[in-house]
Parts: C-alpha cells; structure tokens; sequence
C-alpha cells in the first residue's frame, strides 16, 4: 500500500471498526493476535533476516540479539500479563464519595500511527504494535524509507497475518507520513529524531492528538576512578558499536577520570580487537560488524570525524572508512573540545569521544547544561559515586556498570524526558501508553442530593462538615 487514498481508505476502515472492536477484541483475541504476531516472526525469520542484512548489513546474531529476542519477549509478557493489566480497577472511596462505586477500565484508545525509525526497522516498529494489540487498539505503521528491504517484508508479513482494519502498513518517506498525519488518529507513536519529532507533535495538535515521542540525543557515560576498567571496556565497545553505534541508547560520548583515562582507552582498543579482529583490514572484514545505513549517513559521520580533527581532536583508534561498502571502523577519538560539531550534534555512529575529566561537579553541570539526554551510564565501583550522578541530573534513564541493556527489561519503562522524548514504552507502560484509563462513578446511596438546590440550613451544616472533613 503506497497510494495515500489506500491509507486513508484504510484509516476509514479501522476507525468504522472501532465501535464493534471495543466488543469483540477482548482478552483472548488480543492474546491470539499477539500469538499470531510471534509465529508470523518465526515464518518470516529468513526474509526479515535477509532484509536486515541488506538494508544495514546487520550480523545475524545481532539481528537475534537486538531485533527479534526484545520483541518476541515483548510478545510473550504482554500475553502473559494481559489478564492483569486489562482487568478494571477499584478505586477507593474518599468520605465525600460515600455511597458510590469507583473503578479505572483500561480502555483502547482507538486507531494509533506507529512511525518508526531505520536503525532498529523491525523491532522499533514492531514493538509499540505488541502494545497497540495488546491494548485493544488498530494501528497503521509507517516504518522508515531508509530501510527499504525490511519494510518491504514487514508489509507484507503483516498483510498476511492481520486484516487490514486491524493492522496496515503505509510505506515510503515523510510525503506518505505528513499525509498520514492529517488523518484524525486517536494516538500517535513516533519514535525518531527530535526535527521530526517536533513536525509530529505540531500536525497531532491539529487534532488534538496525544503523542509519544521515542527521541535520542547525546546520551553521555562516566567512568569514575574506581571503575573496573577491563568490565567497563567490554561493556562500552560492545554498546557503541553494536549496530555501528547506530543505536538511540548507545553511549555518544565518555568523561574517564584522568587519572585511568589512558588505560581506559588501551582497553577498548583491546577489546575492539577481541571483537571485531586485530588489524584495520580484519575489522573491515568482520562480519559481526555492522554498516552505515547509508551513503548520506556514511558522509555525514566521515564529515564530523574530519572537522574534528582539523580543529585538533586526536584518533587513538580506528578512523578507517569505505564509502562504497559504507564502512567506518569503530573509532576513538580523543581530546575533543565542546565548541566541535561532533561534541554538539548525536554522533549515531560508530565514532566515540574520550574525554578526560579532573573534577565531576564540572562534568555534571556540563550535562546539565545541554538538553535531557536519552539515556546516562556510570561505570564505578563505589555505589555513591553513581548515586551521586544520578541524583543530580536528569535523564530518560540510567545504567551503572551496564550501557544499552536497560532498553529491553521488560519490566522498566523506556523513554526520554525533555529533549530525548515524552512518555514511556514497553510491557504494562507500553500498555499504558495506548490505553484510556476511563473512570466510572455509580451511584449507590450517595447522599450527594442533599446539596442540590434550593440551597437551605441543612447545605450549609452538610458543607460546612465536608469542609472539615476534606481539610
Ligand atoms: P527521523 O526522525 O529522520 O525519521 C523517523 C521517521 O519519521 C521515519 O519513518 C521517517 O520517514 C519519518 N519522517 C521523516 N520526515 C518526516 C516528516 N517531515 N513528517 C513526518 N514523518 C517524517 O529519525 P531516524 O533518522 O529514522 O532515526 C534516528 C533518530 O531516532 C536518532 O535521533 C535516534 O536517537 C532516534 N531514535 C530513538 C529511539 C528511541 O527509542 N528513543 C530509537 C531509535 C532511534
């Protein structure tokens, strides 16, 4: 579908749906949706593999690790926990509601526009459709042109397992989007960059549609001088460089103490390596080693890399790129300064600064002084030098003596605050997320009539007593 009268039929559809989906889209056929979700993913495995690969060059194993593993846990916590999360919930009666009965009814939104980003094509578009399903929505996914292969095959495995006034997908660019968001939609999942991230939320308000907005920015990583340095180095080339750095929560950039900086820096250079092969030619060979998404992208990072070395940054690792393959070799770079691009701008690449710090008040007052970042790690041995950090700064979140991780516990929210988005994804939040908590009142034997007019000596005795009891 790639004609925007279809997706607009399609919307029309999905929104007729609605009031005889809100009957008959309960548990156990939101449970068996979900179920088919998961084997539609084990029947298209190759197909969604092979995309991958040639869309982003992703190694298999990096494929299982990051795209299908998250989402087939996504899959399979929602069916489990649905019959909890879906169940109405009494609220308490407060003395001035004496009488009544209060209940929270977790309720489907309606239709949802799931717009989503190239560097995690399947999963970053996939993974809010398990919430929608779960939460008893429909929902058009518009994934990422830059991703083309892996589109394609996401189409047509969701055609061919869901009708499509439940699930569709609109494929193409920002034309077919902006489209897209004309359309009166009763929720809206982005997950992307903060440019567009704004143009969303400025097209939802026409309608007043609410949005989640899954943002990035420059998530930055502290490494005290107690850290473990060997740990921290197998932690953090593993987290920067998975995906070729093109990940929302991977590190951007690392303050060391100075006083380890040096062996920091030896160690990820070992541990680069260990990973991906001892020269510059066998890294450049690995195949557990990723591409750039593409040839813009692949320029736009050499760029960065360029102007800060003229203006005096230092490579310790790394450097080595092949436009024509798409290929930046995992890179570190040292004595950057904050007035270079490639200390303003998210890197979301395989290119990682390594800034040595003396005094971490500076260091947390530099990040305090930039937009909320998506993600903060410490790496540390002593617990009050990270408790430190986090209590004072803000982040969407946080991990210590971990990076990336902390994105698929199924039982944490995930999101930014700030500049690196608004509102929280993934199991029960995700669930949230695309749900309505509708209250609903009844009447018992409230005594609420005795403060209907005409107003006499017993409203003023009955609100003068509320009064008291409310204080
Ligand atoms: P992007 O913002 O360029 O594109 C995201 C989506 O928006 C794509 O589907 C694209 O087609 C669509 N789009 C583009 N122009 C549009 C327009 N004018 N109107 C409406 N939609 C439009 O982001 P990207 O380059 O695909 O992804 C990289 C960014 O996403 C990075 O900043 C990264 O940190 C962030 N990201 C965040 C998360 C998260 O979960 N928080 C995850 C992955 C990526």
């Amino acid at each position: 579908m790639d004609h925007f009268a279809d997706s607009a039929a399609i919307f029309a559809a999905q929104k007729a749906a609605a009031p005889s989906r809100r009957l008959s889209f309960g548990l156990a056929a939101r449970r068996t949706a979900l179920a088919r979700l998961a084997d539609a993913l084990d029947h298209f495995r190759p197909d969604l593999l092979a995309a991958l690969a040639a869309d982003l060059g992703k190694p298999e194993a990096e494929a299982l690790i990051w795209e299908f593993l998250p989402l087939q846990g996504e899959i399979s916590h929602a069916r489990r926990h649905l019959g909890r999360w879906m169940r109405p919930r009494r609220a308490a009666t407060s003395l001035t509601m004496l009488g009544t009965g209060a209940r929270i009814r977790p309720e489907p939104r309606g239709v949802s526009l799931i717009i989503g980003p190239w560097n995690f094509p399947m999963m970053l578009t996939l993974g809010p459709l398990v919430s929608a399903l779960a939460a008893g929505n429909a929902a058009i996914l518009k994934p990422s042109e830059l991703t083309p292969a892996t589109s394609s095959v996401v189409a047509r495995m969701l055609r061919e397992t869901f009708p499509a006034d439940l699930v569709a997908v609109a494929e193409g660019g920002p034309e077919v989007a902006t489209r897209l968001l004309e359309l009166p939609f009763d929720h809206i999942f982005f997950t992307g960059g903060a440019t567009v991230g704004r143009i969303v939320m400025q097209a939802a308000s026409r309608h007043l549609t609410p949005v989640i907005l899954e943002l990035g920015g420059k998530s930055p990583v502290i490494v005290g001088p107690g850290a473990d340095i060997a740990a921290a180095a197998r932690h953090l080339v593993w987290g920067k460089f998975t995906n070729a750095g093109q990940t929302c929560v991977a590190p951007d950039h690392i303050f060391v103490h100075r006083s380890i900086e040096a062996a920091l820096t030896t160690a990820m250079t070992a541990e680069i390596a260990r990973a991906f092969g001892a020269t510059p030619e066998a890294i450049a060979a690995s195949p557990d080693y990723a591409r750039v998404v593409n040839d813009r992208h692949h320029a736009r990072l050499k760029a960065l890399l360029e102007e800060a070395q003229a203006q005096g940054a230092q490579i310790a690792t790394g450097g080595q790129s092949d436009a024509a393959r798409r290929y930046l070799a995992p890179t570190l770079l040292k004595d950057t300064t904050d007035d270079m691009r490639i200390s303003q701008e998210e890197i979301f690449g395989p290119i990682l600064p390594v800034i040595a710090y003396d005094d971490l008040e500076a260091v947390i007052d530099r990040i305090n002084a930039g937009p909320k970042p998506l993600a903060l790690y410490v790496f540390e041995r002593a617990q009050a030098f990270a408790d430190r950090i986090i209590a004072a700064t803000s982040s969407g979140t946080v991990g210590v003596n971990l990076n990336v991780v902390q994105f698929a516990h199924p039982n944490l929210p995930f999101g930014g605050v700030g500049a690196s988005g608004m509102g929280a994804a993934h199991g029960y939040q995700g669930f949230r997320a695309f749900s309505h908590f509708r209250p609903v009142l009844r009447n018992h034997f409230s005594a609420l009539p005795l403060l209907f007019p005409p107003y006499g000596r017993s409203t003023a005795c009955l609100t003068r007593v509320l009064g008291w009891l409310t204080r």
